[in-house]
């Protein structure tokens, strides 16, 4: 046991160490987060590349100053929150400057003005702004124009982008949409069936987040943000942009019903590749399912061995109080809570790879669950098998080793299959610490098509497939071990 448990812990020691890279400690590679559904601020052009005013500007400054910039597209909600606790050097997302988040993160020299505007479909009702009270908002979580909307008319829809706030409003889930000026007009091309409200809802101006403890950078950023207003590339590059038809309207509406779904189905998944998100998404997703289904039952085993040791000897009882901790812990809490709390606040501090850290979340969370399907199975053998193992001179592990344990493992099978069908379903959490997974990966598809029905049919076809899969090689491996008997 004492074995077992030691090889596990160097087996995760070593995990941690190789996942650390060697973080941005020399200062040549700038970190930017962002979230690319905002454009033409940031937004995955038709290469599947971050394009947009902030990227653009991030570059210039770190060439300026002989930087490497590397992107990571993560929720809106999240891009403070990476900054502060270190995990990347600059927000970069047509962020407002606000009260409240000055009081965690420093703002550079602001670069634009803003505001945040209401769209309506043509032939509304609404005219003003304050037409929104009691009517269904809709806008993009915890942005400016959720904050204003909550605070000055009433609890607003809350959606994950503005991409998704407007198919909300063309699908008539609700009657209005807040979101900033300038992705709203982009949306607007594009949406010929929607209209802007003249009067603006409120006043802003968006600048870059860096640490409080990078006094350094923010000086950095500041003078070369000067420079780049003096000699005109800051306003060159904002006047581009904004100028550029980002996505080009085509009338799929004059199209007949399978021009249509020919139409989506060459622009979700022909177009730029997109087939390629699904592809990467899926390794992802059997990769982490695959790796905390084996952590999740190396834990559980040990788990519900010490358990039932406890139970029947009476020994080890401080180590099966451990166990019932840990059991307690991850079972009360859900497990994006979990995967959170590990890359947010465990690794926080360090550059981990993300895949490691999901598959560390889920084969901690899977090991609780296996742990007591185990025990079940355990506890399920006739207490005369042990006695009998017993008195035929074998020890208590022996019999445990060689007489319960293989005839538990047989009765448990079928429930240890339906954990890993529960396990793969449930790393589709995966996106929310940016992992770009087979759930994440239809997200991407989403936010750059506006198109909610082709990506989420055709990840959950491919979740389906592989659980369908799964349950036909389990009934085969069930038949083979009923025909041992
Ligand atoms: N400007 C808004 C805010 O800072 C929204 C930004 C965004 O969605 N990227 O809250």
């Amino acid at each position: 046991m004492k074995k077992l448990l030691f090889s596990l812990l160097t087996l995760s020691m070593a995990l941690v160490i190789t996942g650390c890279k060697d973080g941005n400690k020399d200062g040549k590679r700038l970190l930017m987060v962002t979230e690319a559904t905002f454009p033409p601020y940031e937004y995955r052009d038709d290469n599947g590349d971050i394009s947009g005013i902030d990227p653009e500007i991030i570059r210039e400054v770190a060439r300026r100053n002989n930087m490497d910039v590397v992107i990571e597209d993560m929720k809106f909600n999240s891009v403070i929150a990476a900054v502060q606790t270190g995990k990347a050097d600059v927000a970069a997302s047509g962020i407002t400057v606000t009260e409240e988040r000055k009081q965690m993160v420093d703002f550079t020299i602001p670069y634009v003005s803003a505001a945040q505007v209401i769209l309506v479909k043509k032939g509304a009702v609404i005219a003003r702004v304050d037409d929104i009270r009691g009517k269904r908002v809709g806008v993009q979580h915890g942005t400016t124009g959720d904050t204003y909307v909550t605070e000055k008319y009433q609890e607003p829809e809350r959606f994950d982008n503005a991409a998704l706030v407007v198919a909300a409003l063309n699908a008539g889930k609700i009657d209005a949409a807040v979101l900033d000026d300038a992705p709203a007009k982009v949306f607007l091309q594009e949406n010929p069936g929607l209209k802007k409200l003249d009067e603006p809802l409120t006043e802003e101006f968006y600048a870059f987040a860096i640490s409080k403890e990078r006094k350094d950078l923010l000086e950095m950023f500041n003078r070369t943000m000067q420079e780049m207003r003096a000699d005109g590339t800051l306003d060159e590059i904002i006047k581009r942009n904004m100028e550029k038809e980002i996505s080009p309207p085509v009338n799929r509406e004059d199209l007949p019903w399978w021009g249509k779904v020919k139409y989506d189905f060459r622009k979700n998944f022909i177009a730029g590749k997109r087939y390629m998100y699904l592809a990467r998404g899926f390794v992802i997703t059997l990769e982490v399912a695959g790796a905390s289904v084996v952590l999740g039952v190396l834990i559980g085993f040990l788990i519900a061995i010490i358990r039932s040791t406890a139970d029947q000897t009476g020994k080890l009882k401080f180590a099966d109080m451990l166990c019932k901790v840990y059991l307690t812990v991850i079972r009360g809490t859900p497990v994006v809570v979990q995967l959170l709390i590990i890359y947010f606040v465990i690794f926080g501090a360090f550059d981990v790879d993300k895949v490691l850290v999901a598959i560390l979340a889920f084969g901690l969370n899977s090991g609780a669950y296996v742990a007591e399907i185990i025990r079940g199975g355990i506890m399920s053998i006739d207490r005369g098998q042990m006695e009998a193992g017993r008195s035929l001179g074998l020890s208590y592990n022996k019999t445990m080793a060689l007489v319960i344990v293989p005839q538990a493992l047989k009765n448990v099978l079928p429930a240890l299959g339906n954990e890993f069908i529960v396990l793969l379903k449930e790393t589709s959490v995966a996106g929310f610490i940016a992992l770009e997974d087979l759930t994440k990966a239809g997200d991407i598809i989403r936010s750059q098509t506006y198109n909610a029905f082709m990506p989420l049919v055709a990840v959950a076809l491919v979740y389906l497939a592989v659980v369908m899969l799964f349950s036909y090689l389990l009934t085969i491996v069930e038949k083979r071990l009923k025909k041992n008997e």
